[in-house]
């Protein structure tokens, strides 16, 4: 019996080990190899339903294939949990003739007709051949991404696993940039917040997340929508009334110079005009007192700034 155990931290507790439980042999069938003749790390999927589960796929192949247990090593579900299902240092049933040579890595479901690993499943796929590519000393052959074939590259082989949209998401399983990559609906929060300035609403965000826009578009509708003008508009309105502002403030200013003129025009008038009387406290001179009619002009100014509508 061979058991090699692995531990791989970027999986975390998205790695589940389940040779000891699931049907068949996962520690001796089909027979023992020796891990420096490992030369590939080979990718395929299920063809089945989404929901198949690693029981399911052993059973499977125990009851009709008639084998001693699992076919591949490695099974990673939709949710990207990585199942160990079948011990490295065992040969499994995965690539015609050259079992020897693999690591047969399964992903369930079937990628044929458009249909693609979800953004969990490539990014587990990710880290688990970065482990054996850059982490795994053992594997001597396994030193770079180019070993990492879908099962139809593979020599003399005639299948179209792992499905025809394997060249398009092979690109982001090596890049890594499945769950990595900020999900669509944060990316759709952040454009609320930067064009819209404020968090979503759920009923916008729900139909922009599921809706076929893609975030370049989303932006644009956006930028385009009525909401981001009037919030443009908006500043250049405390723009233009700040500006009546100042010149307010400057008439006020040479109304106060022309009042404080009068004051010594009128003080001048009476030390010549001796005799008459000086009133200051006498609110029937109002008439003809100039002094009262510049605090009425500059009265009726600030209402015409700060009440409009009330100046009829
Ligand atoms: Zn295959």
């Amino acid at each position: 019996m061979a058991k090699i155990d692995l531990t791989i931290p970027s999986l975390g507790n998205k790695f589940i080990d389940l040779r000891d439980t699931i049907p068949g042999d996962s520690y001796n069938w089909s027979w023992v190899r020796s891990l420096s003749g490992v030369n590939y790390l080979a990718i395929h999927h299920t063809a089945g339903p989404d929901t198949q589960t690693p029981e399911q796929i052993a059973n499977y192949h125990i009851n009709s294939n008639g084998w001693g247990g699992i076919g591949y090593h490695f099974l990673i579900a939709k949710d990207g949990t990585v199942y160990y299902v079948g011990d490295i240092s065992t040969a499994r049933a995965n690539v015609a003739n050259l079992n020897d040579a693999v690591i047969g890595i399964c992903l369930t479901g079937n990628f044929t007709s458009g249909r693609v690993p979800t953004d969990e499943q490539l990014d587990s796929a990710h880290k688990l051949c970065d482990f054996f590519i850059n982490n795994y000393p053992d594997l001597s052959n396994v030193k770079s991404w180019d070993v990492v074939l879908g099962h139809k590259e593979l020599p003399g082989q005639s299948t179209t696993c792992p499905g025809d949209n394997w060249p398009g998401w092979r690109v982001r399983f090596v890049e890594g940039s499945g769950s990595s990559a900020p999900d669509r609906g944060a990316q759709i929060s952040e454009l609320y917040r930067e064009v819209l300035g404020r968090d979503p609403d759920m009923g916008g965000l729900h139909s922009y997340t599921n809706g076929s826009m893609s975030i370049d578009q989303i932006m644009y509708s956006m930028v385009e929508s009525e909401e981001h003008k009037q919030l443009v508009r908006a500043p250049s309105q405390v723009d233009s009334l700040q500006t009546t502002l100042a010149s307010v403030n400057q008439q006020v200013i040479i109304l106060q110079e022309t009042l404080q003129e009068r004051e010594k025009e009128i003080a001048d008038l009476k030390s010549r005009t001796n005799h008459l009387p000086v009133t200051t406290d006498e609110p029937s001179s109002s008439k003809s007192d100039p002094t009262l009619t510049i605090f009425q002009a500059l009265f009726n100014l600030y209402k015409f700034v700060f009440m409009p509508g009330k100046v009829s």
